[in-house]
């Protein structure tokens, strides 16, 4: 696990704080509630995708790129964070924004991450649903290679080996701030995506053989489809690591009993957790990711899978942003 052989620019505020939860365990009656805060990484609000983004950037950098393409939906973390750093970079930026779910909630068309990235100077490309988006961002690379740019196209999500190695350091990060307070941790969850988060860590705790188990909390695809498109990640993020024997399939855990109607699609038990979070610590969680990756673990609290004993970490990967492109539902579920 030797990152620093890698190419990186640093981006980053880290490391972010390791905060216990002491209203919302009280509330839930435990178990002991904390909160790893990677919605505080720095650059244009922060979020998960700013870790992956160190080493994609420093790739991109290192091969000498001028111009970054990358994908993902209208109200993509990803794809802000991503044009905010090639902003900083001076590297140009075309993000394909897919119309992944059907509305025409102005709020989701265009505010929240849509009115940031145009703040940003994002060329915005527009795909109709179903494509495969990453095939179409290498087409649009390619076409702007033909005409002379050197381009570098980031896959949706950030997620690639390159940009779980933000993720497998953040598994460095947070097993030595545990050590440093002397807190156990029994079970680290967060929301699972394009997979390049729980890849990463998976990775990473494996490495160094924590013990600590990652749940997953699917936002977007079934089960199988999201433990293999995890573990297939970190097998190839192992091995870019040199890691050997590669990750046992065993150490990737999803559950995507949350996803509700779709990826994007609000859940009650979305908006539940978003107010009782708001309420009990003034913690903002976002709608699409890290609120049903919160009903997921208050859901899986409530059905007793915990001890009253076990100290659980949340990772919040962030996408606050994305609120304000779902301003119906928060008002309606805010009562
Ligand atoms: C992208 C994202 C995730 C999911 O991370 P993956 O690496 O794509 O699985 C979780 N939360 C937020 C806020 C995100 O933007």
């Amino acid at each position: 696990m030797h990152l620093a052989r890698f190419p990186r620019v640093k981006l980053c505020h880290a490391p972010t704080p390791l905060e216990f939860m002491p209203r919302l365990t009280a509330h839930l009656g435990g178990p002991q509630l904390w909160v790893k805060r990677d919605d505080c990484t720095g650059v244009a609000t922060g979020g998960n995708k700013n870790r992956k983004l160190e080493f994609l950037l420093g790739e991109a950098l290192a091969q000498g790129a001028t111009h970054i393409v990358t994908q993902g939906a209208v109200q993509s973390n990803h794809v802000r964070q991503t044009a905010a750093v090639a902003a900083k970079f001076g590297l140009k930026c075309t993000a394909l924004l897919e119309h992944r779910i059907k509305t025409n909630d102005p709020d989701y068309l265009d505010s929240g991450n849509v009115l940031l990235d145009r703040m940003l100077g994002l060329h915005i490309e527009y795909r109709e649903p179903g494509l495969d988006m990453n095939a179409e961002a290498e087409a649009y690379g390619a076409t702007l290679r033909a005409a002379g740019e050197k381009v570098y196209v980031i896959p949706g999500g950030g997620s690639n080996p390159t940009g779980a190695l933000g993720y497998a350091h953040v598994a460095l990060e947070v097993l030595s701030q545990a050590n440093d307070i002397g807190l156990r941790i029994d079970h680290f969850v967060h929301a699972t995506g394009s997979a390049g988060t729980q890849a990463g860590l998976v990775v990473g705790f494996e490495a160094m053989n924590s013990g600590i188990p990652v749940l997953g909390i699917g936002v977007r695809n079934p089960r199988d489809k999201q433990e293999a498109n995890v573990h297939k990640l970190a097998e190839a993020t192992a091995a870019k690591l040199g890691l050997n024997g590669g990750i046992r399939r065993e150490a990737v855990v999803a559950n995507c009993d949350y996803v509700g109607d779709g990826y994007g699609i609000p859940t009650e038990g979305m908006g539940e957790a978003l107010m009782l979070c708001a309420r009990t610590e003034g913690l903002f969680l976002d709608p699409v990711y890290s609120g049903k990756g919160m009903a997921g673990l208050i859901d899986l609290i409530r059905k007793g899978t915990y001890r009253q004993d076990e100290n659980i970490v949340f990772l919040h990967t962030g996408g606050q942003v994305g609120l304000f492109g779902y301003k119906d539902f928060l008002t309606r579920a805010a009562g």
